[in-house]
């Protein structure tokens, strides 16, 4: 066991060139490859991720909102960057950092016409279409009032045109997935017929790269992935997790029979135990729901429950049974326990406990 000292983030970049070799392998040798870089990475390193896959060559990076985007050109990001949902009130500054917006309302049309009008040179725009999500979207029905604004507006080029797998990862969901897929199909078509030239197209997220390699089309675009994570087992062992969190035991207690640990007394001992106090809690991004037993961190190997309430900025686990000392290295997530694995010990997802890890924690980037 290393010696950490404090709460740390582990970011591995050769885990993330291992995954995105991995997806590459999936795919066709023209498809194109956009890595999502949206919410820091996933919580990891927006910008040291998003410059290792420049490096890599992708053709695209993603972002959801505008601000991540401005982050990674102010940092230095020449790669061209899709912003997944941006609204009118950062217009300027999408355009100010050339970044290209996903257009995906009639509202939303109206308003960047109104704010591109009379630029020289054709602006890059995305046309998202919702084919089933029901989240973002224009509708199947909506081609023909596109091309009707789009007309003999020079100032704007539709580069691509996509849409978004509702349930990639569930084979129950197989039909409708497809049904999504020759839908998304149609409207290409029909797009593509009125609007006099062809922009590209993409639909597949990660587990869409696995299970639907037939709908790669143009391009694909994955984040879960190359953070190490594939919605499924089969998946999952051919990935490296890119993110370890680690902490490291501030104190430990005796308890005796019948004391109680942490806020609101919910932890009460029936025997003799020994806990842990450990530098994480809820400002870190270990929601109150892992609390009361539900999840457990790793010491020296070793399942240590986390008990009684979850705090501010800290967690008791329960040692008892385990050879351990003050300052010594306790892991919550990494490549030998899966994030994934973690977060469903308290009913929810890896995507979720990745992002919600605070900018408070301590990244360190190993494997540059
Ligand atoms: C977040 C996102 C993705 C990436 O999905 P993963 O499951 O993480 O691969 C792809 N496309 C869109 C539109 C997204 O919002």
């Amino acid at each position: 066991m290393g010696k950490i000292g404090e709460t740390t983030l582990e970011i591995d970049l050769a885990a993330l060139e291992h995954n995105f070799r991995f997806l590459k392998s999936k795919i066709g040798p023209e498809t194109k490859f956009l890595a999502v870089v949206k919410a820091f990475a996933y919580g990891s390193d927006m910008l040291a991720i998003a410059q290792k896959m420049e490096n890599f060559g992708v053709d695209y990076l993603a972002v959801a909102y505008t601000k991540e985007g401005a982050l990674l050109r102010e940092g230095g990001i020449k790669c061209r960057i899709l912003v997944l949902h941006p609204q009118p009130a950062n217009f300027e500054e999408l355009f100010q950092h050339h970044l290209e917006p996903s257009i995906y309302s009639p509202n939303l049309l109206k308003s960047f016409l109104q704010f591109i009008e009379g630029q020289q040179s054709a602006y890059p725009i995305h046309i998202k279409f919702n084919t089933g999500l029901n989240r973002l979207g224009f509708w199947e029905n909506d081609v023909d009032y596109i091309v009707e604004q789009l007309k003999d507006r020079t100032e704007i080029k539709v580069v691509s045109v996509f849409s978004h797998l509702a349930a990639s990862e569930d084979p129950k969901e197989k039909e409708f997935s497809q049904r999504q897929i020759q839908s998304f199909q149609k409207i290409c078509e029909h797009l593509n017929g009125k609007l006099g030239y062809t922009p590209f197209r993409h639909m597949l997220n990660t587990s869409g790269i696995i299970n639907y390699p037939e709908a790669q089309f143009e391009m694909v675009r994955s984040g879960i992935g190359l953070y190490g994570y594939g919605n499924e087992e089969k998946v999952d062992k051919y990935l490296k997790p890119v993110a370890s969190l680690k902490t490291v035991i501030s104190q430990i207690h005796r308890i005796e029979p019948n004391e109680s640990v942490g806020y609101n007394r919910a932890f009460k001992s029936e025997g003799f135990r020994t806990t842990a106090t450990l530098p994480l809690g809820h400002a870190d991004g270990i929601g109150r729901h892992y609390g009361n037993g539900k999840a457990h961190v790793l010491i020296k190997g070793k399942k240590a429950p986390i008990i009684g309430n979850v705090c501010m900025d800290m967690i008791m686990v329960d040692i008892s049974g385990i050879d351990c000392k003050e300052g010594d290295e306790v892991l919550v997530f990494g490549p030998d326990r899966s994030a994934e694995a973690f977060a469903s010990s308290a009913q929810t997802i890896s995507y979720e406990i990745l992002t919600a890890i605070s900018p408070r924690v301590k990244r360190v980037i190993i494997n540059p």
